[in-house]
């Protein structure tokens, strides 16, 4: 067993820093997967199939919601266990990885409330984006949606539409905008990932390049697809152009 410092075992370090990032790439696929879900969910509404069925749509959701907490907290739970084993250095004992790991999800899972779920920014957008659609469509909207939590979200979306649509960072009309899940702000994916990830190459952290706010370490994994801001810039791009031409 390695008694200094010296022999701390930085392969296994590096071993699990892959493993780490691996798994934050799934988060990628967890994204993709609540994107298509949906999608799909719209389509059923626009092609009026069996209302039945965007209720299971919605069971999808929470499930990935819920796929995408638990790996946010496994992958929490084993960024702390590798920090305090860093601390420690392996002093006079081989710590039990396993258990702290699973001793710290156990915490993270007990704070967990179905509220939290429920409440979930990425649920509430696809619960808005279907009765959105409902009304276009003309079909009945579920009479049990509160009405006035939705009337915040729109006021909410007219702000973002008339202040958000430019990224920060290149001061263009996004094309693929991403929330920072910390500080709430949106940016143009490819922009900010270049950001962060050229900060991180120079060891140091990225600062939020939104002017005014504090926060000083912008995450990869801290970004989230902005499903409704992107669809609220594709329709604001579809009329300027329809416009364009009605102009020329
Ligand atoms: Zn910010």
């Amino acid at each position: 067993m390695p008694e200094n410092s010296d022999d701390f075992p930085w392969i296994f370090v590096k071993n699990v820093d892959n493993a780490l990032s691996n798994l934050k790439n799934c988060e990628a696929y967890i994204v993709a997967g609540m994107q298509s879900v949906t999608n799909t969910a719209l389509d059923l509404v626009v092609t009026q199939t069996d209302t039945g069925d965007d209720y299971n749509m919605e069971n999808l959701m929470s499930e990935y919601v819920e796929m995408d907490r638990y790996l946010n907290q496994y992958i929490t739970a084993v960024e702390t266990t590798l920090n305090q084993v860093k601390d420690k250095n392996y002093l006079n004992l081989t710590p039990n990885l396993k258990v702290l790991v699973e001793e710290k999800l156990l915490a993270l899972k007990n704070s967990n409330t179905e509220g939290d779920l429920k409440k979930d920014d990425r649920l509430v957008q696809f619960r808005k984006q279907l009765r959105d659609v409902k009304k276009q469509c003309g079909l009945p909207v579920d009479p049990t949606d509160d009405d006035s939590e939705e009337q915040i979200d729109e006021d909410m979306i007219v702000t973002q539409s008339q202040t958000n649509l430019i990224c920060p960072i290149t001061q263009l009309e996004m094309k693929k905008p991403v929330k920072n899940k910390v500080c709430g702000h949106t940016y143009e994916e490819e922009a900010i990932r270049r950001i962060i990830e050229s900060k991180h190459k120079r060891n140091k952290k990225a600062c939020c390049p939104k002017v005014g706010c504090s926060h000083t370490d912008v995450k990869l994994t801290d970004l989230v697809q902005d499903v409704v801001l992107g669809r609220a810039i594709e329709n604001h791009r579809r009329m300027a152009d329809s416009q364009n031409k009605q102009n020329h």
